[in-house]
């Protein structure tokens, strides 16, 4: 038990009583109502007891202090018997607990760690359902980025945004934060003149409703979700439509560009609809934030959140949005029970989105984009130290752990190495009416690995042991590494990149290779295969024939870049410099300070660089950049 007791007299020992019986490990199995029926490791609540069902929050952000403060209403469902509820909060001042009616009620913090926060205890009311709890979050608080308007694009308005997955949500909402108890939401978010909020909910009135120089704009999602869907941007923000269901949010400055950028959105809709089902979620919108956002995008419901690097001005990228909108499918329709079974959203959404961009730009396309996905799996199994290490299984074990380790290549890249396997197997027809089917039967609920099995044994073998021993899912799921009966991915389009490698590997200058027409995939492959030593004059000749250095695709500079530090190829340095200190995307960010600081002459200049960019990155990314490189202090 720690500090932080606000407690009607006499109640303190009752509290005592239900705290010290906190450990997750003790909960029974069972829970009801589509709950998962798993434990989850990395949350404090115990949903057979009583369950958060909706959220409805009114916040106020406070820029000056970076602090959002309001009320979170909790709607509870308990069992008999049952006389509190236990929340997951993580780095929040809770100012007090009460009924709807004003009535206060008894709460405690119970003590926690650095990664899960802490549970926070409320004793119920006899007879009412909602509990109000008022409270303030930290300006540190790991979900939120307070942007200053330098930070932005029109250097006017400063910016906010969360980022929830995985555990992170509880640092700005007190809920059970955990993906197998699904939640609705509703909020009014009230937000100076110039300033928009966007949610990952319906916008129930488009204009705001002003009141005392602020305009509370509300927000509805009527299908559960958990909670690390939760989503709040807050900027000066435009829209443009782009189809009739969809459409972009972003700075006023880059909204015409973005667009255009992602006008095949209702293309990839109406792809995925016919694949597996109707998409459920209503308006399927885009939301660009600034350059600090750390991830490439995030499936936030309705409102997909983006990182302005995609934006290459050529569509190339936009196999991301391909990748964000399957979840509206995998993940958010159906959702990993555990962290330890990311891999069941993630897996499965690679092998989505590559069926959609080959539905979209054919199978030479989709091809390339699942031999560099195998590439990029190899490799993070050598990061990780082989692959008999235990992290590359599918199914982790990731209690006392940050669930952020599990989110590598091997969820995503051996998740939809898995499906392509069974794709083989099985003919992809029978996958896609079980996958359409799979959908249908867990919509808005949880999923882990030994469900998934079953559900495979049931509707996809159903009986037939040759077809599942040809696929051998268990050792797909729980044993380490790539199982030999991975099919191969070799894209028809790599092999006359592969020439062209091999005609400069014997002394071809770069202007005489044949690389008209290429692609992204193509550039990206190309760059991969170049020999891992190359001496200054070769990549002088690289860089002036093709522009590396220049470039505005994020994906081919990244692919440059590594290729600049790996050899000490100085003059791409002040590109270098220029990509870490103008984004945080962690794809792009953590590898490069890892090779800097793996060399004996980088690591000083990737410190010196990272002090001066973790200012500017999403704590997502410093934490990660952290682990290998501790920050300067007072950097
Ligand atoms: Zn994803």
């Amino acid at each position: 038990m720690s500090s932080h007791l606000i407690l009607p007299a006499g109640a303190a020992l009752l509290l005592m009583a239900m705290l010290t019986s906190c450990d997750p490990g003790d909960r029974a199995a069972g829970a009801a109502g589509g709950d998962s029926v798993l434990p989850d490791p990395h949350s404090f609540a115990r949903p057979q007891e009583a369950r958060v069902r909706h959220v409805s929050l009114d916040l106020t952000p406070d820029f000056a202090s970076h602090q959002l403060s309001g009320t979170a209403s909790l709607t509870i469902e308990r069992a008999a018997g049952a006389d509190s509820v236990i929340l997951d909060v993580r780095d929040l001042a809770i100012r007090r607990v009460t009924t709807p009616g004003g009535e206060q009620l008894a709460f405690a913090l119970g003590e926690g760690d650095s990664i899960r926060g802490q549970p926070l205890v409320i004793r119920l009311p006899e007879r009412a359902d909602t509990v109000v709890i008022e409270y303030q979050t930290s300006p540190s608080a790991a979900a939120v980025q307070w942007l200053s308007p330098l930070q932005t694009l029109g250097k006017r308005q400063p910016f906010l945004f969360t980022q929830g997955q995985a555990i992170l949500t509880r640092t700005w909402v007190p809920t059970q934060d955990s993906p197998g108890i699904r939640q609705t939401y509703d909020a009014v978010i009230h937000v100076p003149a110039g300033l928009r909020a966007v949610m990952s909910a319906e916008l129930v009135d488009p204009d705001g409703e002003t009141a005392g120089g602020l305009t509370a704009y509300r927000f509805r999602l009527d299908q559960p979700v958990p909670p690390y869907l939760f989503a709040l941007a807050v900027g000066d923000l435009a829209f443009r439509e782009i189809g009739p269901r969809s459409g972009v949010w972003a700075e006023p400055a880059l909204v015409d560009s973005a667009a255009r950028e992602f006008g095949e959105v209702e293309q990839m809709i109406a792809a995925a609809e016919r694949l597996y089902g109707p998409y459920r979620w209503g308006r399927y919108d885009l939301l660009v934030l600034p350059p600090s956002f750390p991830f490439g995008g995030m499936e936030n419901p309705r409102l997909t959140f983006a990182t302005p690097t995609v934006l290459a001005g050529d569509r190339s990228l936009v196999s991301l949005v391909a990748h964000e909108l399957a979840h509206s499918w995998s993940g958010n329709l159906v959702t990993n029970a555990t962290w330890d079974d990311f891999w069941i959203n993630e897996g499965f959404t690679v092998y989505l989105e590559g069926r959609i961009m080959e539905e979209l730009r054919g199978k030479d396309y989709a091809d390339m984009l699942r031999q560099l996905g195998r590439q990029s799996l190899l490799a993070t199994f050598q990061e990780l130290g082989g692959p008999q290490s235990p992290d590359t299984r599918l199914h982790l074990d990731l209690a006392g752990r940050d669930p952020d380790l599990g989110m590598n290549d091997v969820a995503y890249e051996k998740g939809a190495a898995f499906l392509q396997t069974i794709e083989a197997a099985v003919g992809r027809e029978r996958l896609d009416i079980f996958l359409r089917g799979y959908f249908d039967r867990h919509a808005f609920q949880p999923m882990d690995s030994e469900r998934l099995l079953q559900e495979l044994n049931q509707h996809l073998f159903a009986g037939d042991e040759q077809l599942e021993s040809r696929v051998r899912p268990r050792e797909w799921v729980f044993e380490p590494g790539l199982p030999d009966n991975a099919p191969p991915e070799r894209a028809a389009a790599f092999e006359k990149v592969d020439r062209q490698v091999a005609a400069f590997r014997e002394g071809a200058r770069p202007g005489d290779l044949q690389t008209r027409g290429w692609s992204t995939h193509e550039w990206l492959h190309f760059l991969r295969a170049l020999p891992d030593t190359l001496d200054h004059d070769r990549l002088q000749a690289l860089d002036q024939t093709f522009g590396f250095s220049e470039t505005g695709n994020s994906e081919i500079l990244f692919q440059w870049l590594r290729s600049a530090i790996r050899n000490h190829y100085e003059p791409a340095f002040p590109a270098l410099e220029r990509f870490l200190t103008s984004q945080g995307r962690r794809k792009f960010v953590a590898p490069l300070y890892q090779d800097l600081a793996a060399t004996d002459w980088g690591r000083d200049l990737a410190r010196r660089i990272y002090a001066r960019a973790r200012p500017g990155y999403h704590s997502v990314t410093a934490a990660t950049v952290d682990r290998f490189l501790q920050p300067q202090p007072g950097g």
